[in-house]
């Protein structure tokens, strides 16, 4: 007989990103700041505070005692992050990026099959967590515009007993967002249901209204709040990431997790560039005007070339949006050297450089062109 794969297990297989090497790689959704290289980003102000930041983590990263092991609780690092965001730094944990804290979350607070909400389409990575900790997973489908009725989420949340919501804010792939007060709206009504709100995405958003859950964390036993340093912070490299929760929750977390599961090396350079708050927002609006250049190109588009649908309106560092013979397109972008990423009949597209973002939409065209 032999060993037995679990049945659960039996059919995955590793994650894959693109395999090849692509000139221009928009289908990650990372920042296309580069701290190590000297890409033009046609903002000198930016390309200045770069060299000053590399020189400020490799000091950092130096003074690193590698003998030893890491600090557990990741003082230095979650103090900064507090100090950025505006809450204390012992309502924070680290962890070897978000998606470690993901696996956290649906392995620690939940047990045997309890019922994890997710509002799709969304990230995968909560269903795969999920489904991996044996816990039962239902989907609510957003409408036809990526949008969420509250009161229907909440209503099927208390008709199948949910133990937790979990949801990116902003959206990836949709970049559609929810007011905070809808958040907040979802931690009242379900006071027994734990309620996860990713804001990997949340330095993009601008609007009239208040967004991130962040400020009222504090106030809630069921509402944990991530946040990631490999998006809008572009440090996707070092692998970390946040989960703000208050006292009771983050106490529970940060016995849970791994001991030394963020190590020391991306600790220091991580607290280096945490505590560059000018540079940051300058970095996070420069992305911003990127998406705008990528948005007002591809709605252009779409006026001219009937293949292609309109971008829905985003509030992340990428968008999305519909095309004819999907596949068949993105593969020739591939061709030319550009990488997105394909999701069923719709193409996803990061910001990139002011110079990338010209080659994406020149390439597109030249795609619906069929050259
Ligand atoms: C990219 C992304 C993350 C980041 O994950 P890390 O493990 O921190 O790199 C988290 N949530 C969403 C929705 C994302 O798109």
């Amino acid at each position: 007989m032999g060993y037995e794969l679990a049945k659960k297990i039996r059919e995955l297989v590793p994650y894959e990103p693109i395999q090849g090497s692509f000139p221009v790689r928009l289908d990650a959704n990372e920042s296309c700041i580069d701290l190590n290289a000297d890409t033009p980003l046609g903002d000198p102000a930016l390309e200045a505070g770069r060299l000053r930041l590399r020189e400020k983590i490799a000091a950092a990263m130096g003074k690193v005692a590698l003998n030893r092991y890491p600090d557990p609780l990741c003082a230095g690092v979650c103090e900064a992050f507090g100090a950025l965001y505006g809450v204390p730094g012992d309502w924070v944990t680290a962890g070897n990026g978000s998606d470690e804290l993901i696996a956290l979350l649906m392995g620690c607070l939940l047990e045997g099959g309890e019922t994890v909400l997710s509002l799709t389409p969304d990230f995968s990575m909560y269903a795969f967590y999920a489904v991996l900790y044996e816990r039962r997973i239902l989907c609510y489908g957003k409408d036809g515009a990526f949008g969420i009725a509250l009161d229907k989420v909440i209503a099927l949340a208390k008709q199948e007993g949910v133990r937790a919501i979990v949801f990116s804010n902003p959206c990836n792939p949709t970049g559609c967002v929810l007011r905070a007060e809808e958040v907040r709206q979802l931690c009242t009504a379900l006071p027994d249901c734990l309620i996860v709100a990713d804001e990997a995405y949340m330095e993009f958003c601008r609007g009239p209204e208040g967004y991130s859950a962040l400020p009222f964390v504090g106030e809630f036993d069921n509402l944990v709040v991530l946040k990631t340093c490999s998006k809008a912070i572009g440090l996707a490299a070092l692998r970390l990431g946040f989960a703000v929760s208050n006292q009771r929750l983050t106490r529970v977390l940060r016995a849970a997790k791994s001991p030394y599961n963020v190590n020391s090396l991306t600790q220091a350079a991580a607290q280096a560039v945490l505590e560059e708050k000018a540079f940051l927002g300058a970095a996070a609006e420069y992305l911003i005007r990127g998406r705008e250049q990528l948005e007002a190109g591809v709605r252009a588009l779409a006026g001219n070339y009937p293949a292609l649908g309109e971008p829905t309106a985003s509030s992340t560092n990428f968008v999305f949006f519909e095309v004819e013979n999907t596949e068949a397109v993105w593969r020739a972008m591939l061709e030319k050297g550009i990488a997105l990423r394909c999701m069923g009949n719709r193409l996803r597209v990061s910001t990139g450089t002011a110079a990338e973002n010209r080659l994406f939409l020149q390439a597109l065209e030249g795609v619906l062109q069929g050259r």
